[in-house]
């Protein structure tokens, strides 16, 4: 036994019902209890030795202002949460990167973690205030008789009573030289005669405001009524509820009125959202009804933020009575939950794929709700397979809101054929005439348009015209994308990157083309198309500065773009009052995407892309371009016939025997050494056939069979509902044990992804 050296914490910092939901996430996504802890805690990676790096309050420094390497690490940051120094160093090939590094601080882009002690020390903020000698008048005069000849500091004494609050002792040191204009000299006198004293006061991080509106006032319509009611009634009995509400029907006024009630029993509420750095328009309409109850928890706030967060959560203050988070906000202290909503329930981003654990924060927040005995309520216009699945077999409760909310009524939706088109030469660039027509008629109309691209940068493929040779990243299985601002050509998988050269590395030929587009040509076409229009773009490579993201949603609200161009960015949860028309330039490459769920994701995102236009009296329209006009799911969106979809949807899944009729699990082996991971795959796999009595697939290679050099092979098993899912998932922990025995093997890394792959 060692001598305890230091007592951090007095009280548990976690709580028992924490631990139970921790080892539900560990065994149901079979990864180890320290990895769910690692991810929990806001200083948990804390407990590795080497330096950690990660990305500073989700927006970083202007893009312009960065080198390459800096840019680099930060475009590495976007994937990853945090690396480690020797991590940074491969992907900027160079030993010493602490210059880089101090540099990215120095810019605010980065923060490095901070040592375990710091991290619980609250921040100080330093004020002064006069020594309470001279709270008597007689002494006060008698100071400022002797100071006659320290005019400075006499004027320092005036001032102070001048500036400090009226009902405190004290105030900022800062503020009182900012706004007194008092030197920081003469302030140091004054407090080493001992006139002044130091105050060191702890403060607050997150600032709040105050409520402006009253959820009284909230009136509500009749489908939103129909809805609480029907959604309170189902909690009775079912303790999972799916608000499937169209685009702009009102949700999120059900979701106050709801979150309201709650607050005033004196309970906490848990708002999922899929990314917070996409929302801070809902932040602020909740923040309008609620004020300084609400806190918002993000996995790239500082330590201090989220620690700040975590302690009011745990003693159930009410500065934190509703915490707005992404994913990781499931993991906080809660103690008396009493409602869970999952907004956008279908987003694919409640899944975290990297590190470890590999859960879904939906599913995972239902099991939360359930171990605090809160409700939970899922919503969204467009709800995934399984959660609707869930509500049909009655597994979860539903109301409905299938009207806009003031009888707006939903998009007209168009196909455009651009198959026709190109033929009959009716094609401007990626645009069909038929777009263009809607486009000016909108210009002229002084109204806005989005328009939707599910790429970034120029264009994904550059090839040679003579040879076929495509540019390849060295280090992964996948085309450079070329990106025009900086003229050069991009891995987004790895971040590597090449100027962009003019003759083909196969043949020597100066025939390099660019085959497809991304948004950054789409809107250099716009900007030749409508010289004078104002065009903004919103995607990953504009939205990396400080900020950029809400200048640009502010600078889109205040008309200063006509049009805006932009990746999945664009489709989500954003309310803009004067957008008339949206523009889907491609919708074959979402399509026919290589996953199972392809048609199903397609669906989601052209009805909410769709959904952003016409939220007012005037009916919005919508375009979708395509080469494929008769395909089904094409159908089912412009009909806004969700039924439709999910039968047939579900009807495929059972024939191909996917999610929700048979469990998945996937196992994907990495290593550097191809022969060797080959071999390993077909131990595995062979040794799960031999034991399982499901269906073990595979071991294939991805669709991208490298990244960062190393290579990737899965194995895919499929449950079906006659079989145990634990039994499973033992045996392939067992088979894991007998795989590391063998020392071969050894290098290769195991990752276990559950349900959602
Ligand atoms: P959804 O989240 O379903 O897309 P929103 O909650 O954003 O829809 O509502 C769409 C618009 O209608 C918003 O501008 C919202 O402020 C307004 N709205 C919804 N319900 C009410 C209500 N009861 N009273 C006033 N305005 C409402
Ligand atoms: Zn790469």
């Amino acid at each position: 036994a060692k001598e305890i050296h230091q007592v951090l914490d007095s009280e548990p910092i976690i709580t028992d019902t924490q631990l139970k939901h921790w080892q539900w996430i560990a065994e149901y996504y079979m990864c180890t209890l320290g990895e769910v802890l690692r991810g929990a805690l806001p200083s948990a990676f804390l407990l590795e030795s080497e330096t950690l790096v990660q990305s500073s309050k989700m927006e970083n420094v202007d893009e312009a202002e960065l080198t390459d390497n800096e840019f680099l690490i930060l475009e590495a940051l976007r994937h990853q949460s945090s690396l480690k120094i020797d991590e940074i160093s491969k992907i900027v090939d160079r030993k010493n990167v602490l210059p880089i590094v101090n540099q990215l601080v120095k810019k605010e882009a980065i923060i490095l973690h901070e040592s375990l002690n710091e991290q619980y020390r609250p921040k100080l903020e330093k004020y002064i205030r006069l020594n309470t000698l001279y709270e008597s008048e007689n002494n006060l005069e008698n100071l400022l008789k002797t100071l006659t000849r320290a005019q400075k500091q006499s004027q320092a004494i005036m001032a102070f009573f001048q500036l400090k609050p009226k009902n405190s002792a004290i105030i900022k040191v800062n503020e009182f030289v900012k706004s007194s204009g008092i030197s920081k000299a003469v302030i140091k006198a004054l407090i080493d005669k001992g006139i002044f004293e130091v105050v060191k006061v702890r403060t607050d991080r997150i600032q709040f405001e105050e409520n402006s509106k009253e959820v009284n006032q909230i009136q509500l319509n009749e489908l939103q009524t129909k809805a609480i009611v029907n959604i309170k009634s189902s909690f009775n009995s079912n303790k999972v509820c799916l608000l499937h509400g169209v685009t702009s029907s009102g949700k999120t006024e059900v979701y106050i009125k709801l979150i309201d009630e709650v607050l005033r029993a004196g309970k906490q509420v848990l708002y999922l959202l899929p990314e917070i750095a996409l929302t801070s328009q809902l932040i602020n309409r909740l923040r309008a009804y609620f004020g300084n109850k609400v806190a918002v928890y993000h996995s790239k706030y500082s330590v201090n933020e989220r620690v700040e967060v975590w302690n009011n959560v745990l003693h159930n203050t009410k500065k934190a009575q509703i915490v707005i988070g992404a994913r990781s906000a499931l993991f906080l202290p809660f103690g008396h939950l009493g409602l869970v909503v999952v907004d956008e329930e279908h987003e694919s981003s409640f899944k975290q794929f990297d590190p470890a654990p590999r859960y879904h924060a939906r599913d995972a927040a239902i099991v939360l709700a359930s171990l605090q005995e809160s409700n939970c309520l899922l919503g969204s216009a467009t709800p995934s397979i399984e959660t609707y699945f869930n509500v049909k077999s009655k597994k979860y409760g539903f109301a409905q809101m299938s009207r806009r909310f003031g009888d707006v009524l939903m998009p007209e939706i168009e196909l455009v054929d651009i198959k026709e088109a190109t033929r009959k030469k009716r094609m401007k660039g990626h645009f069909s005439e038929r777009l263009l027509e809607e486009i000016s008629t909108c210009l002229e109309e002084k109204e806005q348009i989005i328009l939707f691209q599910n790429r970034r940068g120029f264009a994904p493929i550059v090839e040679c015209t003579t040879c076929g040779n495509a540019t390849q990243c060295p280090n992964c299985d996948v085309s450079l994308t070329y990106h025009q601002h900086r003229n050069q050509l991009r891995c987004h998988y790895c971040g590597y990157h090449m100027s962009l050269v003019q003759s083909c590395q196969a043949c020597g030929n100066n025939t390099l083309d660019t085959k497809g587009f991304g948004t950054e040509q789409i809107q250099e076409e716009l900007l030749k198309l409508f010289p004078n229009h104002r065009i903004g773009r919103m995607d990953l490579d504009t939205t990396r500065g400080k900020y950029a993201y809400e200048k640009i949603i502010n600078a889109f609200e205040n008309h200063e773009f006509d049009i805006l161009v932009g990746t999945q960015m664009v489709t989500k949860g954003l309310d803009f009052r004067n957008v008339a028309l949206v523009g889907i330039m491609n919708a074959d490459n979402l399509l026919n995407f290589p996953d199972y769920r392809a048609h199903e994701r397609s669906f989601q995102l052209m009805t909410q892309v769709a959904g952003r236009a016409g939220r007012t009296e005037k009916r919005g329209k919508v375009l979708i371009q395509t080469y494929n006009p008769y395909h089904q799911i094409l159908h089912q969106v412009s009909n806004y016939d969700f039924d439709k979809m999910f039968t047939e949807q579900l009807y495929e899944r059972e024939q191909f025997k996917y999610p929700p009729h048979v469990r998945i699990i996937r196992i994907t082996l990495k290593d550097k050494d191809y022969n060797k991971l080959n071999e390993a795959s077909d131990w595995f796999a062979s040794s799960l056939r031999n034991v399982l009595k499901t269906q073990v697939l595979g071991p294939e290679y991805p669709a991208v069979a490298r990244i960062r050099n190393q290579y990737l092979k899965n194995i895919l098993i499929k449950i079906s509902s006659n079989s145990s899912v634990l039994q499973t998932k033992n045996s392939i922990k067992r088979i894991e044990k007998s795989f590391n025995a063998i020392s071969y093997y050894r290098s290769i890394r195991l990752i276990y992804n559950v349900d959602h792959i």
